[in-house]
């Protein structure tokens, strides 16, 4: 079966043609500018492909559920240029197949679910830490709620050194603490080139380990996946396995053996976002065949 699948950011739209096992076929890369250019080159791009459906992993906001009005459109977002872009119906219409929408970290824990690093357990959480930090959660199916989580901004305490946080909106939530340009505002320097020994990690690692611990406790996944580009310091996990160990401080059955195991990097790595996308166009001809 081939299917089609987008991962729509801010910079960049990832296009893929693939199979429901999640094999990528064909990818192409295109710039995201303004909706009408960008997504005419998407529609050029998937025209010349026989797909059965088509599955959007879209950043936010996003309208993600079908009872909402304005299902499939990007909301009141920064791009503005974005804002009220009915991206769902467009491709959807000009395509002419089934074609299903959700935000880029829920597809992600949906793709890391089916087949990346939580196959084996019954619920994911994805939390993505790069530009901006975001987390997608499956358990059977994928949180949605009012509108979806914002799991980068949860408030966390600051002065672990004095850092206020930089989100515009809150200061000191998540995303204003650890994203990329968090840290660069704390170290003075780009986060890929601060140095492993430099003790803005154990800040930024000990930050981090808090909101895990806020998600455990609320959401109580069975595995945790941390990725973006942040997460490419792999000196962080054993730091972050060893506070959520320390502030979880046996009030949850974690041996330090298990923790190691329960919070991971993705097994598809920088795919996970682009395979859920496809397993995004699985779900929405599931749902179809359900239908009739
Ligand atoms: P995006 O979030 O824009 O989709 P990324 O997940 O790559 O993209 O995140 C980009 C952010 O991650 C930037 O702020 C960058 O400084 C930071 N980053 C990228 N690579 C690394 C790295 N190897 N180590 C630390 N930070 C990194
Ligand atoms: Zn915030």
């Amino acid at each position: 079966m081939i299917l089609g699948g987008i991962e729509a950011g801010g910079t960049k739209f990832v296009c893929v043609v693939g199979t429901e096992k999640g094999e990528i076929l064909e990818r192409k890369v295109i710039p995201t500018t303004d909706p009408e250019e960008t997504l005419n080159a998407v529609i050029e791009f998937f025209g010349g492909q026989s797909i059965e459906a088509l599955g959007i992993a879209s950043f936010g906001p996003v309208a993600v559920d079908p009872a909402h009005p304005n299902y499939g459109s990007i909301l009141k977002t920064p791009k503005l240029a974005w804002a009220d872009t009915p991206i769902l119906h467009i491709l959807q219409e000009a395509l002419g197949c089934p074609a299903v929408i959700d935000t880029d970290v829920n597809a992600a824990a949906l793709a890391e679910a089916k087949k990346g690093n939580a196959w084996d357990a019954k619920s994911c959480l994805y939390l993505t830490i790069g530009t901006g930090v975001g987390g997608g959660f499956y358990n059977g199916e994928l949180l949605h709620g009012r509108l979806h989580p914002e799991m980068g901004h949860i408030l966390l305490p600051t002065g672990l050194d004095g850092f206020k946080g930089i989100c515009p909106f809150h200061g000191n939530c998540l995303e204003g603490l650890v994203s990329g340009p968090a840290i660069e505002a704390q170290a003075g320097k780009k986060a890929e080139l601060i140095e492993e020994e430099d003790p803005v990690w154990d800040v930024v690692a000990e930050t981090i380990a808090m909101g895990l611990v806020n998600f455990q406790m609320i959401l109580s996944p069975e595995r945790i996946i941390l990725g973006g580009g942040v997460m490419h310091q792999c000196h962080l996990f054993p730091r972050i396995h060893r506070a959520f160990y320390r502030l979880i401080n046996g009030y949850l059955p974690f041996t330090e053996d298990q923790v190691k195991h329960h919070i991971v990097y993705p097994g598809l790595g920088d795919d996970a976002g682009s395979v859920g996308a496809l397993m995004l166009a699985l779900n929405s001809l599931e749902d179809k065949r359900r239908v009739r």
